[in-house]
């Protein structure tokens, strides 16, 4: 992989800029980029023009509203015609060191990944465990790159496994946990049970902790009870743009990352709204090898463009408050209704079905719903096979099944019901 040459490097300081200068700035990198993406990547060429656009009509980040937003639904599609990138890579191939699937299944080829957490030279000398998952997502290799860049030595656990995780992480004294936040709370309460002071036996200083709703709570438990820090506080991150945003250590937010551009745009007609109203997030990243160009994240949220206490004078988005489209976020992983109808066309004997996602102790529950037409032979093997299959295309387990008569699912519901509540 060609490394050596960043169009875009990362600067810190980039986050205390002036508003002003910001907006200069953020002008002229999406006046480069659209020309570069408009030369190299002809799934954008053809869309900016389908909107009787060329690149010299963007001037300036006033302008990139008239560009489309690109939906996931646009790029499922443009996928299958022009596969496997849409004709938006913008690279050869050989320059692309590996290729990831996100459901949809949407294919994202490996993007720089610029992003610390904390001084840069936080992690020298010290060894990370990475508990995000190393295959098919970009997870844990956007994971992998970001603890290299802040000088850890890692080691790539993926998920699951706790006992392992728990003795690694005591053997190799690790300094630095990253993952999800409920994982690193079963990894605690393992050591706990088996008799270790987790505050004396083990070393971990650093966690960067997120990809779940409520981890405010549990990172708050690690750093008071445990003296964690927790890096970056909740990270707000897509396998398709990278990582969009990360809180500072004061809680107000999630800062966006500066490099790329985020709009809140209306989910239906794609127009910009002001700062503190809903819509959806649209993303810009600066990016050479992947240009997704106003890309729709499906994720609703708003934006604060206020200085914060903390000094740096970038947007934030004060949460992800669900999703802007049909696709649920469960336990870190998107549940589309495409997906759920896939598996379930796989067992004739349901006639309909819907899977409802709750909040019990901080965790997300799944309740599958199902309506027989047909009695399965033997039930009990019926449903593991279903439950496997459903685990293997969605990537989480749904926790209850119920058996409700015909009917009782009005035709036309909602495949996926969102019931959280926060
Ligand atoms: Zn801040």
């Amino acid at each position: 992989m060609a490394e050596k040459r960043d169009m875009f490097p990362h600067d810190e300081s980039l986050e205390r800029l002036p508003t002003a200068d910001r907006e200069k700035r953020l002008s002229k990198k999406l006046q480069q980029l659209v020309k570069y993406a408009y030369r190299n990547a002809p799934g954008f060429k053809a869309r900016l023009e389908a909107a009787g656009l060329k690149p010299d009509n963007i001037k300036g980040i006033s302008d990139l509203p008239r560009i489309p937003v690109l939906r996931k639904d646009d790029l499922i599609r443009l996928q299958k015609e022009r596969p496997p990138f849409g004709g938006y890579l913008a690279v050869p191939l050989k320059r692309v060191g590996h290729v990831y699937q996100s459901p949809g299944p949407i294919y994202d080829p490996q993007r720089r990944v610029r992003n610390t957490f904390g001084s840069p030279g936080i992690g020298a000398g010290l060894i990370a465990i990475n508990a995000w998952s190393y295959q098919i997502t970009p997870a844990g290799m956007i994971m992998d790159t970001v603890l290299k860049n802040m000088g850890f030595t890692v080691f790539p656990a993926g998920p699951g496994n706790t006992d392992l995780q728990m003795q690694v992480m005591r053997d190799l004294q690790a300094a630095c946990f990253v993952g999800s936040p409920s994982f690193l709370a079963s990894i605690i309460k393992r050591a706990e049970e088996q008799g270790y002071d987790f505050k004396k036996d083990f070393n971990l200083k650093y966690a960067l902790v997120f990809g779940e709703m409520g981890g405010d709570q549990l990172r708050r438990t690690f750093s008071e009870k445990y003296g964690i820090r927790c890096l970056g506080g909740d990270v707000y991150v897509t396998a398709d743009t990278g990582i969009i945003a990360t809180s500072c250590d004061e809680n107000a937010g999630m800062h966006v990352s500066t490099d790329m551009i985020v709009e809140i745009a209306d989910p239906a007609t794609g127009q910009v709204l002001p700062p503190g109203e809903a819509g959806e997030v649209v993303v810009t990243p600066f990016d050479e090898v992947y240009p997704l160009i106003r890309f729709g994240t499906g994720d609703l949220s708003m934006l604060i463009t206020a200085k914060c206490v903390c000094g740096r004078t970038t947007p934030r988005l004060p949460r992800i408050m669900g999703r802007s489209g049909d696709a649920v976020r469960v336990r870190a992983m998107f549940v589309h209704p495409r997906q759920t109808d896939e598996v379930i066309s796989r067992y004739p004997q349901i006639s309909a079905y819907q899977l409802t996602v709750t909040r019990q102790d901080n965790r997300d529950e799944m309740l599958l719903q199902l309506e027989l037409g047909s009695q399965p032979a033997e039930r009990e093997k019926w449903i593991e096979a279903l439950r496997k299959d459903f685990q293997e295309t969605c990537r989480v387990r749904f926790d209850r099944v119920e058996y409700l008569p015909a009917g009782s699912i009005p035709q036309g519901a909602k495949k996926i019901v969102d019931k959280r509540v926060y």
